[in-house]
């Protein structure tokens, strides 16, 4: 979740304004890039727009970094095993990854791919995996399918572990995002 508003972050976006850098990025749909919010390229449309909390999640998204505002190397440079990693995650929401699949990816220690993580995210990589196949999840019963097929599609063996991560993620049950989707049929 993030923890600024919508207009902050439209504001911060439409002013360039550098004392947001690293608190949240800006997607460009449009372009296939992220930006800082402080990046000097013309301010994009809103509705090409969405908002990330992470690097990571704006790679998972299918963006890349920005070659005006240097996005991937602020706050710090990006791994460069990063991008693999996160593409593996996302080939791979259907079921669970282990450790040693994202050390074989991205060629490096775990050590060094949990303490990424950890920093930027405050989360370990497998509990990213866990978001991201949890996303899947969401995206799929909005598109109208059941969510008891969206669980096991995604790799949950229990709905309920299911539900309570899915509640703890978004905020609200899949069930009612389920319903939500069948109402605008
Ligand atoms: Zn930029």
């Amino acid at each position: 979740m993030l923890n600024l508003s919508y207009t902050q972050m439209v504001k911060a976006m439409t002013e360039s304004d550098a004392s947001y850098d690293g608190r949240f990025y800006v997607g460009v749909h449009s372009t296939g890039i992220y930006c800082l919010p402080s990046c000097p390229a013309k301010t994009p449309l809103l509705k090409n727009v969405m908002f990330y909390t992470s690097r990571e999640e704006a790679i998972a998204a299918g963006l890349r970094g920005c070659k005006r505002c240097h996005s991937d190397r602020y706050p710090d440079v990006l791994p460069d095993w990063l991008p693999a990693v996160i593409e593996h995650m996302k080939n791979n929401s259907q079921r669970r990854l282990t450790e040693t699949d994202l050390m074989t990816i991205a060629g490096v220690e775990i050590s060094t791919i949990r303490r990424h993580f950890q920093h930027n995210l405050g989360l370990t990589p497998l509990a990213f995996h866990r978001r991201l196949r949890l996303e899947h999840a969401r995206i799929m019963i909005t598109d109208g399918v059941d969510y008891l097929a969206a669980a096991y599609e995604c790799g949950w063996e229990s709905v309920s572990a299911f539900r309570d991560a899915f509640k703890r993620q978004f905020g609200c049950p899949p069930g009612r995002l389920y319903a939500r989707a069948d109402n605008h049929l």
